[in-house]
């Protein structure tokens, strides 16, 4: 933490981080257009390393999959686009910088080309989104998986490699021992591709997808809310991060993930919101980092780690984003707080000043009008 800091900004890369009395007196810094953020934390931008952005969309009065998959059927992709855009913002306004998104319609290449073309059309306005095709195999497929898991390496993941929508292939997991020759062929192929992998492990009995994970160099294994904390072990010294999800016991059975035993044993953990607009729409980073130390026990700087640099290394990205360092995208916040320990407890309010993505504002915080003076009635 530097104390009386500052950056200096140049063509939206930060090209210096140091103390205000040595960046303000650099000759780089002459004629530079001053942002004052005194008494202000100022951060690198959330990174929400896991979410169901668009799918399974909002409205749908069912909890299975083929309504879902109907609803993204039905809906134009200018509608689709416009709800997505509607989280983004959301998104923006608490602080997230970049976001994972992923599909997860199933074995149904229409919807899933259309999920990915949608988020493609929204990938880097105003936040970066990162795809991940996300691979659910339908429950009691089990006769037909090895078939279907076929079909995915030769037809789709191809295409969606050449249309370049999608740099994750993700897999919901699933702890039935009969299907992991099918997982292990998917996630080969998907390397092979070039695609990074992720298991998307919320179900019970995780183990065997650790192991999978190892042997195939995951970027990430996420949820683990079933993982025992010698499980926990393990991960760690197979050097592979988690992504956990603390929100999601507001939707799920109040399991909690093991996340002292995966920091303790030495391993990284990054943090998402596990958004989605159905059943769980919660994008704030913020109340996800409250809930990692109220809920997960882990520190605030733990949390603050989780939520930008181990979230960056979960995406891939860790080399553009995710620290304020020298060389970087100038991606960062200016909160309403004079410490950034005032994260530990900010459940449920937004305390982010600005949200600036690449050297450019994306978002600035409102006036509230009073009373007397208010311009903004619609009727006087
Ligand atoms: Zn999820």
């Amino acid at each position: 933490m530097i104390q009386d800091g500052a950056v200096l900004i140049r063509d939206g890369i930060l090209v210096e981080v140091g103390p205000s009395r040595r960046v303000e007196n650099l000759a780089q810094a002459r004629g530079a257009i001053e942002i004052n953020a005194a008494g202000r934390v100022v951060m690198p931008g959330f990174i929400d390393a896991h979410t169901h952005l668009a799918f399974p969309p909002a409205g749908i009065h069912a909890e299975d999959s083929s309504a879902a998959v109907r609803a993204v059927h039905t809906a134009t992709r200018q509608r689709l686009e416009i709800r997505t855009r509607a989280y983004i913002d959301a998104m923006a306004r608490h602080g997230t910088t970049t976001a994972e998104v992923k599909t997860g319609c199933g074995l149904d290449a229409g919807a899933e080309a259309k999920l990915l073309r949608v988020l493609g059309a929204l990938r880097d306005e105003p936040l970066e989104l990162i795809p991940s095709f996300l691979l659910r195999l339908p429950g009691g497929l089990n006769g037909g998986s090895l078939q279907a898991i076929e079909w995915v390496v030769a037809e789709l993941l191809p295409k969606i490699r050449r249309r370049g929508v999608s740099y994750f292939a993700d897999l919901a997991w699933d702890c039935n021992p009969a299907l992991l020759a099918c997982f292990d062929r998917y996630m080969g192929a998907a390397r092979q591709l070039g695609f990074g992998l992720k298991i998307h492990a919320d179900g019970e009995s995780p183990g065997a997808a650790v192991g999978l994970g190892a042997q195939h160099h995951v970027a990430s294994i996420d949820h683990m809310e079933h993982a025992t904390a010698s499980l926990a072990a393990q991960v760690a010294q197979a050097a592979i991060i988690t992504t956990l999800l603390p929100s999601g016991p507001f939707s799920g059975d109040g399991r909690e993930a093991p996340a002292r035993a995966l920091i303790d044993a030495g391993g990284a953990v990054a943090l998402g919101s596990n958004f989605n607009p159905h059943d769980s729409p919660m994008f704030s980073m913020q109340t996800v980092m409250a809930l990692a130390c109220g809920r997960l026990g882990m520190s605030v700087e733990e949390a603050i780690c989780a939520a930008t640099i181990n979230g960056a290394h979960a995406l891939g990205c860790a080399d553009r984003v995710g620290s304020l360092e020298p060389g970087k995208t100038a991606d960062l916040l200016v909160l309403n707080a004079g410490h950034y320990g005032d994260l530990e407890h900010s459940l449920g309010t937004n305390l982010v000043h600005l949200t600036m993505k690449r050297g450019k504002f994306i978002y600035k915080e409102g006036e509230v009008a009073p009373l007397e003076t208010n311009d903004f009635a619609p009727h006087r």
